[in-house]
């Protein structure tokens, strides 16, 4: 398994990610999971000129309240009828 030693994890600043998968992007980007909390990103990171961040199948929005702590303008969708509500409430 490979390590992305110099990535952070966006969700807990982890910063040694494990390699899933490469993206259909000439493999420049990859898939990669943090062993502490789960959570899957992009890596490397693309860069902080990103306008909006997209979150599909958000569940209760965690994601979305911790980006929007560090600056980010995001939203999520998420189809889960009690999960959706549930987000709603919190934001
Ligand atoms: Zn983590």
């Amino acid at each position: 398994m490979l390590e992305f030693t110099k990535q952070v994890s966006m969700l807990c600043s982890n910063v040694s990610l494990h390699f899933i998968n490469n993206l259909r992007d000439d493999n420049t980007h990859f898939a990669a999971e943090c062993p502490s909390c789960g959570h899957v990103q992009i890596t490397p990171l693309p860069s902080i000129d990103i306008l909006k961040i997209l979150e599909i199948g958000s569940g209760y929005g965690w994601f979305v309240e911790k980006m929007e702590k560090k600056g980010f303008s995001v939203d999520g969708i998420e189809l889960g009828m009690e999960k959706s509500i549930l987000a709603q409430k919190r934001a």
